[in-house]
């Protein structure tokens, strides 16, 4: 039974595993001695006993409310914000949302979202343990490709985002996805399956279930980077139990 001791120590007790996780991911991307008399702050500048991720993401969805910065809001039906658990180690980010995403207010819940749904059930998790949310917000005419300043304009709420969750590692699904994040041109062949990072968050790109659907040949791939995505995790959570 929850007593009000317990109950007052649980803002603690989470406070104490974000601190934890945050330090175990600067470790494994190589940060070996924390300056004295640096304060340890997060990515977005937050002092780490703020605010729980939860309430972070909830305050930025509000915060983009209705939003009219770019083109894109002209044609959506819904700005399609994210779906999954503030305190996921896993995020997915996608490119935009389409048709069923954009009816819905959802991410990934068409064709290609059940087949994310299984892939994330591949990997022993559930699509309620992750978070999935997409470079841009708002669907694109015809589902074309979002311009540079379209992607300009929405990207910083995909960074907040991440800053919000904290993930142990991103996994980056097709081309405007990874090259946002890697601020890159390359392709997603030449991106996918090897470990970056992004502000010290592990990262690995992998094809958009999209092109998975059109290009099954290219699913053994695609298993491939996931299972990298899953050491990844084991791995962070093995240092975390030490
Ligand atoms: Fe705003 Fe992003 Fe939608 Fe553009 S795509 S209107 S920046 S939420």
């Amino acid at each position: 039974m929850e007593t009000e001791q317990t109950s007052s120590l649980q803002p603690v007790q989470r406070q104490l595993r974000q601190l934890r996780w945050l330090l175990t991911s600067y470790r494994l991307s190589g940060l070996q001695h924390w300056p004295r008399g640096v304060p340890i702050k997060e990515p977005c500048g937050v002092d780490i006993a703020v605010e729980d991720p939860a309430t972070r993401l909830a305050a930025l969805c509000q915060e983009i409310g209705d939003c009219r910065r770019c083109r894109l809001h002209q044609s959506r039906t819904n700005l399609v914000f994210g779906d999954g658990s503030a305190a996921a180690r896993l995020l997915f980010v996608g490119e935009a949302p389409g048709y069923d995403e954009d009816r819905q207010g959802l991410p990934f819940v068409g064709r290609a979202g059940q087949l994310l749904d299984k892939m994330i059930q591949a990997m022993g998790m559930r699509r309620l343990d992750v978070y999935i949310c997409n470079v841009v917000k708002c669907r694109p005419p015809q589902n074309r490709n979002p311009d540079a300043d379209e992607v300009a304009a929405c990207s910083p709420f995909l960074f907040r985002q991440i800053e919000a969750i904290q993930p142990v590692v991103i996994c980056l699904l097709g081309t405007y996805a990874a090259q946002t994040l890697l601020e890159t041109n390359s392709s997603i062949s030449q991106l996918r399956g090897k470990q970056r990072y992004w502000r010290g968050i592990p990262v690995v790109a992998t094809f958009h279930p999209a092109y998975l659907l059109r290009n099954p040949a290219q699913k053994a791939a695609s298993w491939s980077d996931l299972i990298k995505v899953m050491e990844l995790i084991n791995k962070v959570r093995g240092a975390y139990d030490q």
